[in-house]
């Protein structure tokens, strides 16, 4: 741990400004490559920045799925660019999408072949393998950024934007700039645990109770169960979640994505993070060993992968012009900048032990273009993990087709505003909201 006061001052250097674009999005995840093509299709020149080799942030790094939340109650919530998506990731066999539930099983490596595809014909520059670092703000107003700085093999670079959309997932823009963000426990209570997804290869699926999340029905494996709580009576195991072992990240027959680890953590504190992966990474040895041993199934089952990354649930939200509560989920009223719905269960997984909170919705509800906006923001908009929301209302927003309109709610605003050369305050959310209707987007 650095002791406090132990700080050195970084010399002053020269950093080169290697590209000029109207709208840079930072993130690669399922809010910002949606948000890059929607900037891209309504005239933007864009540019895409991911910290990874490839597309999908935790839906192909983290494993996390199936992607939730299509429909609610049967009937299509979200359409546009995302269901575009879903629809050519199924041409290719990649993806199940008439599941009544609206939540998609996915392959994650035509996951990360189609975003990029997609993104690439929308005539997206993508720069791989680079990491957002720091952003500068203008002199005289500080609320306003004029470069993002980023690390990668060449080194410390910069790039010069109109505007700019923060899609890390963890708020890492916004929280290197002058506008406002909280830890989403900063009103009291814990933040959701970090759990690290595998997948097992080898499974009898048709002997074992295969899940399919469908609404309002069991929604983890109670045989699973049973047997994590006994490794955790006796000391084997810390914690755990769920399990969910489903057709998720993975549709193939004898595969399951597995979501069963539990990391009690700050994910955007470096050193938690790296504890988070050397716990989680022996709990899933210890949890393969055991489903093998216990699971008739699952007897010749065999470790397909682990993710790349432990997967992070929540951290660093916007405070915006409008916050997302519970009130706005449970008793939802309408909005006139709506730009999305929302229909996923608000769903609590306690970090300090294996329990779930759930509260299922009687309908969808509306999430407002404001709360994409910080406070005093003149061209940086946020989408997907950090927007303005209390922890409550975000363990409903976060998933990931949510997090994929809110892109492109993102993405087509921030268009909008360099066309008219406008403040991301300033945009009209009634004409955002036709704008977005126009081009397919249920608002
Ligand atoms: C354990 C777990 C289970 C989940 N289960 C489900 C589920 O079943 N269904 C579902 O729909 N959703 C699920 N989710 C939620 C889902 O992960 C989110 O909805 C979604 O990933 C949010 O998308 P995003 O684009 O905001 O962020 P992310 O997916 O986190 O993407 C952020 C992207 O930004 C990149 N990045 C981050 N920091 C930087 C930086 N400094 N510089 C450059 N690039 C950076 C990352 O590499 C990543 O590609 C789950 C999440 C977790 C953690």
């Amino acid at each position: 741990m650095i002791e406090k006061g132990n700080f050195i001052i970084e010399p002053s250097k020269q950093v080169p400004v290697i590209f000029k674009v109207d709208v840079v999005v930072c993130g690669g995840g399922p809010s910002g490559f949606i948000a890059a093509i929607a900037a891209a299709r309504n005239g933007a020149k864009t540019l895409l920045l991911e910290h990874y080799g490839f597309l999908g942030g935790m839906a192909t790094a983290g494993l996390v799925g199936p992607i939730s939340k299509f429909n609610f109650k049967n009937t299509r919530i979200v359409s546009g660019i995302p269901e575009e998506f879903i629809e050519e990731m199924a041409i290719r066999d990649g993806a199940i999408i008439d599941l009544p539930s609206g939540n998609v099983p996915y392959d994650p490596e035509i996951y990360k072949y189609v975003a990029m595809k997609m993104v690439e014909e929308a005539g997206v520059q993508i720069l791989f393998h680079s990491r957002v670092v720091d952003c500068i703000s203008d002199v005289d107003i500080p609320e306003e950024l004029t470069h993002v700085v980023i690390e990668n093999k060449s080194g410390r670079q910069a790039i010069a934007a109109n505007y700019f959309i923060d899609c890390t997932g963890t708020g890492d823009l916004v929280s290197r700039s002058k506008l406002p963000w909280e830890m989403r426990n900063n009103r009291g209570g814990e933040l959701q645990p970090l759990s690290l997804y595998f997948r097992l290869g080898g499974v009898d699926t048709q002997a074992f109770n295969l899940l399919m999340a469908h609404d309002g029905v069991k929604y983890a494996s109670v045989e699973l169960k049973e047997l994590l709580n006994k490794e955790v009576e006796a000391g084997r195991l810390s914690n755990f979640g769920g399990p969910w072992a489903v057709h998720g990240s993975t549709l193939r027959a004898g595969q399951l994505s597995v979501n069963a680890t539990r990391f009690s953590g700050n994910a955007a504190d470096g050193n938690d993070v790296s504890k988070a992966e050397q716990e989680l990474r022996k709990d899933v040895m210890k949890i393969v060993e055991v489903f093998k041993e216990q699971i008739p199934a699952m007897k010749d089952a065999y470790l397909l992968d682990t993710a790349t990354q432990v997967g992070i649930r929540e951290t660093r939200g916007i405070i915006g012009l409008y916050t997302m509560t519970m009130e706005d989920i449970l008793q939802p009223k309408g909005f006139e900048d709506t730009v999305a719905y929302g229909g996923h269960p608000v769903d609590i997984h306690r970090a300090s032990d294996s329990k779930q909170e759930v509260s299922f919705l009687q309908k969808p509800y509306p999430i407002s273009y404001r709360s994409l906006v910080p406070k005093g923001a003149t061209n940086l908009l946020v989408a997907g993990g950090c927007l303005s929301a209390t922890h409550e209302a975000f363990a409903s927003i976060r998933v990931q087709a949510q997090c994929m309109a809110l892109g492109q709610a993102a993405g087509t605003a921030a268009a909008l505003c360099n066309r008219e050369n406008i403040g991301v305050a300033e945009l009209d959310g009634k004409l955002l909201r036709e704008e977005l209707r126009r081009q397919g987007a249920i608002v």
